[in-house]
């Protein structure tokens, strides 16, 4: 399997002066030598597919990265600690195109934005008995996640007026981040 490197500049036609610590992590850390072929993205949702040539990479193909889900999930954090923040950010991200980070909204404004944006709405409900895998699955969705001490029964009937499904993840009572990233991954795939 070819390398992957994220490059923070745009990617020209030709190639990237690779940044220092790509090129030290390639010579080595992974002992590459020239004329291997490596995959460069810079969150364009293209792959370039590059030569390396000892000192830099020449872009030999661009393809569109088909790992990306056609499907646009937008998810609604509740807003937790610092760092837990910080890993849904980070493990819901790994992917090729970068998601937007919006501003903190408060729960009335961010059901205003699921009805203007017209995405289909998910909670998840711990209490729900219809399980995730059962909602149909549109081409833009909210999912809501709850904070640590889940959502107010007021909070999710509001959705429910809003046209929302409240989901199950299952029996088990997850935290806020890994329920947060199964349900996207649940959605997406
Ligand atoms: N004690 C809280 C749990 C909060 S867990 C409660 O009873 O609701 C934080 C958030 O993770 C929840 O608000 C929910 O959105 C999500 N979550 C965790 N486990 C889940 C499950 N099994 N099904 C659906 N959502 C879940």
């Amino acid at each position: 399997m070819m390398q992957r490197f994220y490059i923070e500049k745009e990617i020209g036609p030709s190639g990237v002066t690779l940044p220092k610590e790509i090129l030290h992590q390639m010579k080595s850390v992974l002992r590459m030598k020239p004329g291997e072929k490596i995959i460069l993205f810079d969150g364009s949702g293209y792959d370039f597919i590059s030569e390396f040539d000892g000192e830099g990479a020449k872009v030999v193909e661009k393809v569109l990265n088909r790992r990306e889900s056609e499907r646009k999930i937008y998810l609604f954090q509740s807003v937790l600690k610092k760092d837990n923040m910080e890993w849904i950010f980070q493990k819901g991200t790994e992917r090729g195109i970068f998601p937007k980070v919006h501003e903190v909204m408060d729960f009335k404004k961010a059901l205003e934005f699921v009805q203007e944006e017209r995405l289909s709405g998910v909670i998840a409900d711990p209490n729900s008995k219809k399980h995730i895998s059962e909602t149909l699955k549109e081409s833009k969705m909210a999912l809501f996640v709850g904070p640590e001490g889940g959502f107010t029964e007021e909070e999710i009937s509001e959705t429910k007026e809003h046209g929302f499904k409240a989901v199950s993840l299952g029996k088990l009572q997850l935290r806020a981040e890994p329920a947060a990233i199964v349900a996207s991954a649940f959605l997406v795939s």
